[in-house]
């Protein structure tokens, strides 16, 4: 990457978009320093860690601006990693909600025509 002045500043980071949970993965280098970091034991469990049985778990995840840094990673087994992150789901969805509610994004009706007690339709207009 490099600017008009040519001046180097690294590689884009992807911008992150604002209230999605969007994934991604720690970098090798992050990975390597954590794995040395766990000594081939699970941070929550101490279950011994092998090639299929490591993830790398976002304390703080990127959709909360988590980043790429080894004080953010966790190396879990795939047990309590799993039992970690279908915690964290519901929380993740909620934030989610919330940010779309703040930015006045609805769900469309899903019922669009009804009747009134005396028999009478009435139509849903497209907007909420
Ligand atoms: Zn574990």
């Amino acid at each position: 990457m490099q600017t008009p002045a040519g001046v180097n500043v690294g590689p884009r980071r992807p911008a992150l978009i604002q209230g999605t949970h969007m994934r991604r993965e720690f970098s090798k280098r992050t990975k390597l320093v954590c794995w040395n970091r766990a000594g081939g034991q699970c941070e929550k469990c101490t279950a011994k860690l092998f090639h299929g049985n490591v993830e790398y778990h976002h304390i703080k995840e990127c959709a909360f601006d988590g980043g790429d840094t080894p004080e953010n990673c966790q190396v879990l087994c795939r047990t309590c990693h799993r039992k970690i992150t279908g915690q964290r789901a519901a929380v993740i969805a909620k934030s989610n909600r919330q940010h779309a509610k703040n930015a006045g994004i609805r769900k469309p009706r899903t019922i669009r025509a009804w009747r009134k007690f005396d028999g009478r339709p009435v139509f849903a207009t497209r907007e909420r």
